[in-house]
């Protein structure tokens, strides 16, 4: 069994429900181990968009790593995401944050995320649920990888 980290964001529509629609389907993918709060922060790279909902959902899969970036694209489809503009509006997105310990660097996947320690939306939920999770790359906990973050776009409880 794998343990997979996805973080799950939205901000276009109706956010909540995006977000629990996603978590309805995540059991395509296996059972959910554990689910972060949810937090909001203002959209991050392009900062004139609406806000972010997002939220960290733990997943125990019998599925391979790249089986699960098809599992999460296809659920985004489903939940009508557009591929517009890099980083702009979406109604879902899912991002595959860990994979086990395993360090992924094909051309679909990079594992870990490649952007999340640049993240204080990924990393506050991250510390919320899992403190002391290593970064199999920087060798640094969650709680580490927050304190030398410089993002300081705000992120409050939703
Ligand atoms: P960011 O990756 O900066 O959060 P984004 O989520 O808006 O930006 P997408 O358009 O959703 O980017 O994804 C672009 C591509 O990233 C996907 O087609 C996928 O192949 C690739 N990708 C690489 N690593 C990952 C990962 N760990 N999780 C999800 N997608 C990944
Ligand atoms: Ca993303
Ligand atoms: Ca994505």
């Amino acid at each position: 069994m794998n343990l997979v980290y996805l973080l799950l964001g939205t901000n276009e529509g109706n956010r909540m429900d995006f977000l629990e629609k996603a978590i309805l389907k995540i059991p395509k993918i296996g059972l959910i181990i554990t689910q972060s709060s949810i937090y909001e922060t203002a959209a991050w790279g392009l900062e004139s968009q609406a806000a972010f909902l997002n939220q960290i959902v733990v997943v125990e899969t019998e599925h391979k790593a790249i089986e699960v970036l098809a599992k999460t694209q296809a659920i985004e489809k489903d939940l009508g995401r557009q591929r517009k503009i890099k980083w702009g509006a979406r109604t879902i997105d899912i991002d595959i944050l860990y994979f086990n310990d395993e360090i992924i660097n094909s051309e679909q996947l990079t594992i870990p995320h490649p952007r999340l320690h640049e993240r204080a939306f990924t990393l506050i939920p991250m510390v919320e649920i899992a403190p002391d999770l290593i970064h199999p790359v920087f060798g640094l906990n969650q709680k580490e990888l927050l304190q030398k973050c410089e993002d300081d776009l705000e992120v409050l409880k939703y």
